[in-house]
């Protein structure tokens, strides 16, 4: 029996290293394996490429070295930015108001809950709209006179809806607030200049844009405190301790560096698939409606939900047929309650537990397109007959 083939349709999930990161990143672990941290020769060449790495990030994201903090993770960068600025406000003696929207990845969100329920601090969270959208003047009528942080993602992981981030910035500076963005989605495929977006502090990671897990980066502008959450050593000027992780510290900048240099071949590509999946889609299965922004979406992006099906059991069958793919978001995978993210903009749940998310990349294809086309109505008319025979 022939293998079934494999097509990945999971890039909001994580990408694989584009061999170039790779060639850039592999002299760091044999060759130059210093601690940037020491004085010597070999400390002294590794500190190089980390400063080397820090000005390529710094470029594209329009800030100064100094602004950019290399972390463990997306995850971790948005920790800090959440956990720091807010206990840094009250080691000032402030009290402190956080505002976050109901669709944040839960690195924003359980850091906001833990916030709210551990220590105390108010947290607001705001409405979307039936697209995951936050509209400015939500924002604006929860600011409050404590308001120090307003956290809204760039672009949504489960839907793929692109924020108004800068008009949200807009209405938060004059309240006196901070406003932090989990950019991860959006690296490697929408301007990410934080000047021109208006933020003050930034999250990527490396591994949604063809660089390695485990190393992420966040911006923190100049001049704003962070009560670090990782504590130890004086590495990234005292905001987080730990040893630098320097080949993937390169090879996130090197990473982010081809994204760029070819981000418009790679959005023209991904698009043109998305838009046939889309189109497909919406056309061979019989109730199916998209999800997210019809056209404020990433590029690679799209998800839908299906009425009466499991989206768990959907994720099965296509995983038989050699399809990945992922229901919601991959951290909630095996949770059978409908997403938070699709209640929240309003999908009743028996359509909200059908959800499927469709993530094209590089070296998606044509033919792997044909092929997923085929493959998904049938499986989601053959999940939809199950439950019917269960019900
Ligand atoms: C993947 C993801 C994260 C977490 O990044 P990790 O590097 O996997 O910790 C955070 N936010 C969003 C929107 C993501 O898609």
């Amino acid at each position: 029996m022939s293998q079934p083939r494999t097509v990945y349709l999971d890039h909001a999930a994580t990408t694989p290293v584009d061999p170039r990161v790779l060639e850039a990143m592999l002299p760091y672990f044999t060759e130059v394996y210093g601690n940037p941290s020491s004085m010597h020769r070999l400390g002294r060449a590794a500190e190089r490429a980390v400063e080397d790495a820090r000005e390529t990030v710094a470029r594209i994201l329009g800030c100064n070295q100094e602004e950019i903090v290399f972390t463990s993770c997306g995850s971790e960068s948005d920790n800090l930015a959440l956990r720091g600025v807010m206990l840094a406000a009250r080691q000032n003696g402030a009290s402190a108001h956080l505002i976050i929207s109901p669709v944040e990845h839960d690195a924003v969100a359980k850091t906001a809950a833990q916030l709210a329920d551990l220590m105390g601090f108010a947290v607001t969270v705001v409405p979307v709209d039936r697209y995951g959208q936050i509209a400015p003047e939500v924002v604006a009528a929860a600011c409050r006179e404590d308001t120090t942080l307003v956290s809204v993602m760039y672009a949504n992981n489960e839907v793929g809806t692109i924020q108004p981030v800068r008009a949200i910035a807009d209405i938060a500076h004059p309240c006196g607030a901070l406003v932090h963005t989990d950019a991860v989605q959006t690296a490697g495929q929408l301007p990410l200049d934080v000047r021109e977006l208006g933020v003050d502090l930034l999250t990527i990671s490396a591994h949604k844009f063809y660089g390695p897990k485990g190393i992420g980066a966040l911006y923190a502008r100049d001049g704003i405190r962070l009560t670090p959450s990782q504590s130890g050593g004086a590495q990234e000027q005292g905001r987080r301790a730990g040893t630098h992780a320097v080949p993937l510290i390169v090879g996130l900048a090197k990473a982010l560096e081809l994204a760029y240099e070819e981000v418009d071949i790679h959005n023209a590509h991904s698009a043109r698939l998305r838009d046939r999946l889309i189109a497909g889609i919406l056309d061979r299965v019989p109730d199916a409606h998209l999800t997210g922004h019809p056209a404020q979406r990433l590029y690679n992006h799209a998800s839908f939900v299906f009425k009466d099906v499991d989206g768990n059991t959907l994720l099965m069958h296509l995983d038989l047929a050699g399809i990945a793919a992922s229901s919601g978001s991959a951290c909630k995978t095996g949770q059978p309650e409908p997403s938070t993210v699709l209640l929240s903009m309003g999908v009743e749940p028996t359509w909200a537990l059908g959800s499927l998310r469709l993530t094209v990349g590089r070296q998606t294809t044509e033919a792997d397109i044909d092929y997923a086309l085929d493959v998904i109505p049938e499986a989601v008319e053959k999940v939809r007959k199950v439950g019917a025979w269960l019900a």
